[in-house]
């Protein structure tokens, strides 16, 4: 069955998409001007300008249709009664822009993105590719000096030797995040200079055509104090926990709870203060997440990230993340560089 047939099943009525991922993952077509209405009996059909129409015109299973700029001005004059739409991908000027003309709108949330939580064996493949150029980027980036060297410059080696690897693009800005800036988890490569003797986190992706990939290392310049090593091994265990405990059929939270248990137990639960992980595929954060808030289950199918982290202000910070793929048996991991602490120069 096709993606489009698959959604077409589980509609009621008519279901106009504007999320221009989702309406990539169902026909292949990308634009950034498109709208796609799929109705149960109807063939979909496929909004774009002129721009895009010829490449339109290529896409199979739908019927094209050129459309002005104002795609919604459009429908707005010509649709007749209920519509469902995707509230998260329409902003409230174009709400009113499509309501203009007397639809009855009605919002929903997360249906697309329910299809594209589980990953095909081709999805499947095209990440396990990106995975591999990310990592092959990194390797190459280790074999590099650290100390001495600012976050910056690491995150611009790392820049291009993702496009050497054959990445279209980082999937995100990369974290280099040396000392005491590991205690943010989010923190922005600075003019930071590296120092010996501590653990430089570095979170990295990669995209190849559409797929993402997401990855995390924390890496030694050289042997660490006591309290770093100590939250190292205790990161380490909690990761190796959930990448060995974590089951289809179980909740967001539960899964989220194998690698916080880890965690806590050591002392550190008040430094573990974002989730598990999310779900990679198209976007690089997407259905499901693992987290003490999840309402997702996990699905045999999913790719999520295994990340669990320590964070200790004033002292630094560990990260160490996996992509894996749910299977019937538990997690396959689509990364192969080694967790156990490596060094650095
Ligand atoms: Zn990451
Ligand atoms: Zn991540």
């Amino acid at each position: 069955m096709t993606r489009l047939a698959t959604l077409e099943a589980r509609l009621d009525g008519p279901l106009l998409i504007t999320n221009l991922i989702n309406i990539r993952y169902l026909t292949g077509f990308e634009a950034s001007n498109a709208a796609l209405l799929v109705a149960p009996g109807d063939t979909p059909k496929l909004y774009t300008d002129f721009r895009y129409i010829e490449v339109a015109r290529a896409t199979p299973g739908v019927d094209v249709v050129l459309s002005k700029r104002s795609i919604l001005s459009e429908l707005a004059a010509s649709l007749k009664g209920t519509l469902a739409f995707e509230a998260s991908a329409l902003p409230y000027a174009q709400f009113e822009v499509l309501g203009g003309g007397g639809l009855i709108l009605k919002p929903t949330t997360g249906i697309v993105e329910a299809l594209r939580a589980i990953k095909d064996e081709s999805e499947i493949a095209a990440i396990r590719h990106t995975a591999l150029a990310a990592e092959r980027a990194f390797e190459a980036l280790t074999a590099d000096t650290f100390v001495g060297a600012s976050e910056k410059e690491v995150a611009w080696r790392l820049h291009q030797l993702l496009h050497a690897h054959g990445a279209d693009n980082p999937a995100f800005e990369s974290i280099v995040a040396g000392g005491l800036n590991g205690s943010k988890p989010h923190a922005t490569p600075s003019d930071d200079i590296i120092p010996a003797h501590t653990l430089v986190t570095v979170d990295w992706g990669a995209v190849i055509d559409g797929y993402y990939s997401d990855c995390t290392r924390a890496l030694a310049t050289g042997d660490l104090p006591d309290e770093l090593a100590r939250i190292y091994d205790v990161c380490l265990q909690a990761q190796i926990a959930a990448c060995e405990g974590i089951r289809p059929g179980m909740t967001g939270v539960e899964a989220d709870r194998v690698a916080r248990e880890v965690i806590e137990e050591a002392g550190y639960g008040d430094h573990f203060g974002h989730g598990l992980g999310h779900g990679v595929g198209l976007e690089i954060h997407e259905a499901p997440r693992l987290s003490t808030e999840s309402p997702d289950t996990v699905e045999v199918g999913q790719i999520v990230t295994i990340e669990p982290g320590i964070y200790l202000p004033g002292v630094g910070g560990v990260r160490i993340e996996d992509l894996a793929v749910v299977r019937e048996h538990g997690l396959e991991l689509l990364t192969s560089f080694p967790k156990e602490l490596v060094t650095v120069s």
